[in-house]
């Protein structure tokens, strides 16, 4: 194959919206995308619904089946990119190619952790989730072993979206989760302790506090994890969902500079020329400290890419900055969460309004005259102006007092923001 004018390494959320951004600046030019895995583009967080059987394969893609074909790339699907050389304008597969580009994209996302010091965690029955695959194993393998008993460690986002999926197959299943909470990166303690009543509620047992130290098998499947408190629990099934890392592996030695994830500037650019990275391998500017950091959410991931395709076909479009932003349904109950979740230094005030027995909790952060987080639980509906609020950077303090009362809408914020909105150029 002939050197490709765009190459883009991954083919999920960052990838494809690289694809589109190039295209809206130059239709013709030759695009190659290479990815490890084989599956047609697909909407990585639709693996819960997979696993729990709510979603079928065809449901799963993020673009119909001819889509590389109507918009002209190239794919080499199922080849791992293992190396980069921004001088050559090459990378290396580990099949033994070499492919050329003139702009290439890194858009490969993150690798699951498994941590080293984890006995037994090679055992039959322990899984990371995070792939199409993944989930496709982990169903093989509860249907093969009539599996009942289930345990995950780690209560981020990625372990409750496993736990989601184990209830939704009648699998009674553990949390384990070192922090004193779970979800507390996302949430604060009270949309924890919600989260956690209601797992609880569903016959989700979560032990805060502890985590596994040892995996049991017997005949080597897995049958217990032990815990760093001292209790067993037994097991047919263990999801390792501890965290994810930016994938800089590829990139290592080269001149594609890193930090935690691969540093871009607003122009999703690398520090070597013609590189560009993407989604949830790059660490960018965020939009509220300013400093750049790795936000592994789907938004961010589909923006990005965008800047990044429109870019490379020479255009000069600029990043706004990452907000976290994360929405979860927890056993029925949405929830959403943005920004900054805890009052932080002197300026900061909390408004927030609670029925514990409802399930509906809403809470808005405020630095100064402007809103820097947010977190609802149960009642989700305000959350899109809120969040608009934020990312304009929009001065609340005339409405301050109306920020968490029923009637609060867009006929409530600013003259001037709700005038954008309307004529579309706001964030919504
Ligand atoms: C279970 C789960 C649920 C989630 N739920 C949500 C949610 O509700 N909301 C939300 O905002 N976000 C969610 N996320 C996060 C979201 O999926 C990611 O932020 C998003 O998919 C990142 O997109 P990306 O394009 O950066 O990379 P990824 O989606 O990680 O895709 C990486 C691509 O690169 C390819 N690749 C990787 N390494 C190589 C290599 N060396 N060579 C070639 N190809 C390679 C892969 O095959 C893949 O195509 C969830 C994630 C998981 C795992």
């Amino acid at each position: 194959m002939s050197d490709a004018k765009y190459l883009i390494i991954g083919n999920s959320a960052a990838a494809i919206a690289a694809v589109s951004g190039i295209r809206e600046v130059d239709p013709d030019g030759t695009i190659t995308l290479v990815a490890r895995e084989e599956h047609h583009t697909y909407s990585r967080p639709l693996i819960t619904y997979l696993l729990g059987g709510k979603v079928d394969e065809e449901g799963m893609l993020y673009r119909p089946a001819d889509w590389y074909e109507r918009v002209g790339v190239n794919t080499i699907l199922g080849a791992e990119v293992t190396s980069v050389d921004p001088q050559a304008h090459t990378v290396t597969t580990a099949d033994g190619r070499t492919l050329g580009y003139e702009k290439l994209l890194i858009a490969v996302g993150g690798t699951p952790i498994v941590p080293r010091d984890l006995q037994g965690a090679d055992a039959a029955g322990v899984f990371t989730f995070t792939t199409w695959d993944d989930a496709h194993a982990i169903r093989q393998y509860i249907e093969e072993h009539g599996v009942q008993l289930a345990v995950v460690i780690g209560g981020g986002l990625i372990g409750l979206k496993s736990v989601e999926a184990l209830v939704a197959l009648g699998i009674r299943t553990t949390v384990v989760e070192l922090a004193d909470r779970m979800l507390s990166a996302t949430f604060d303690e009270t949309a924890s302790r919600l989260a956690q009543k209601r797992l609880a509620e569903a016959g989700v047992e979560v032990r805060c506090g502890t985590t596994a130290t040892e995996l049991l098998s017997e005949d080597g499947s897995v049958v217990g994890a032990k815990l760093s408190d001292g209790d067993t629990v037994p097991c047919e099934l263990v999801i390792l969902a501890i965290g994810v890392l930016p994938a800089t592996d590829l990139v290592e030695g080269s001149a594609v500079a890193t930090d935690r994830g691969i540093l871009v500037d607003d122009g999703m650019r690398t520090s070597a020329e013609d590189v560009f990275a993407a989604g949830d391998v790059a660490q960018a500017r965020a939009l509220l400290c300013g400093t750049k950091r790795c936000i592994a959410i789907f938004p961010n991931a589909y923006r990005q890419g965008a800047i990044a395709g429109r870019n490379m076909a020479g255009a000069d479009a600029t990043w706004d900055g990452g907000l976290v932003m994360n929405s979860v349904t927890v056993v029925d109950m949405p929830t959403i969460s943005v920004g900054v979740t805890e009052a932080r230094g002197e300026d900061c005030e909390e408004l927030s309004e609670l029925d514990e027995d409802a399930y509906s909790y809403r809470k808005i952060v405020l630095e100064g005259d402007r809103i820097v987080g947010a977190v609802f639980v149960g009642e989700i509906d305000r959350a899109g102006i809120i969040t608009g609020l934020i990312r304009e950077r929009i001065d609340v303090s005339s409405v301050r007092e109306m920020l968490l009362t029923d009637d609060f809408g867009l006929i409530s914020v600013p003259a001037e923001y709700r005038r954008r909105v309307l004529s579309g150029t706001g964030v919504q």
